[in-house]
């Protein structure tokens, strides 16, 4: 996207979004919001490049200070993420590689996501992964702390807001579960 000016409250911009810490304080570093690895391969390149100074004004990535502590606290669940969704794009946890290399990768890389997704959140083993139509049992919890990052984060980059309280509602679905009339405002 097109980076433009932050003309927001410096002084809003003192703690970490996530804990709370005064980011003058602690180490702490950018973090990207959306979660760069769920943007898809091109994007990234051009993200890094414009990082790195390339004249590419639509490359700019969006980016917030957090502290670090929080910042790699967030890897495992946004890796976990990014199987989750992996496979449900690929629509397999052992994807072929010449159809689905990016999925075929992450997964296989992975094993332990893939194993613990082969478990349902409530202990019980799903035992039709083999049978159509593919279907996954996300720990909704992990899916709701990446979500509520990305808001946070959002919500900071583009408003300058720091919401540091837990939301009272957090709403996650599939489009394609969702009527079209919410989709087109989306
Ligand atoms: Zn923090």
């Amino acid at each position: 996207m097109r980076y433009v000016e932050d003309f927001s409250d410096e002084r809003q911009k003192a703690w970490c979004i996530h804990c709370g810490s005064t980011i003058a304080s602690v180490p702490a570093n950018r973090d990207h919001v959306p979660t760069k690895s769920l943007l898809s391969k091109a994007l990234r390149q051009r993200g890094a490049d414009y990082d790195r100074g390339a004249e590419d004004p639509d490359g700019y990535l969006p980016q917030v200070f957090t502290c670090k502590e929080c910042n790699a606290g967030f890897s495992e669940d946004e890796n976990y993420l990014l199987c989750v969704l992996h496979a449900v794009i690929s629509g397999s946890f052992y994807p072929n590689s010449d159809e689905h290399p990016e999925a075929a990768t992450v997964l296989r890389s992975n094993r332990h996501v893939v194993r613990s997704l082969k478990t349902r959140p409530d202990g019980q083993l799903s035992l039709f992964e083999n049978l159509p139509p593919f279907t996954v049992y996300p720990d909704m919890e992990r899916v709701k702390r990446v979500v509520v990052k990305n808001a946070r984060g959002h919500a900071y980059h583009e408003i300058g807001e720091p919401l540091m309280q837990a939301p009272t509602h957090v709403m996650i679905s599939p489009l394609t579960l969702e009527p079209d009339s919410k989709v087109s405002q989306a």
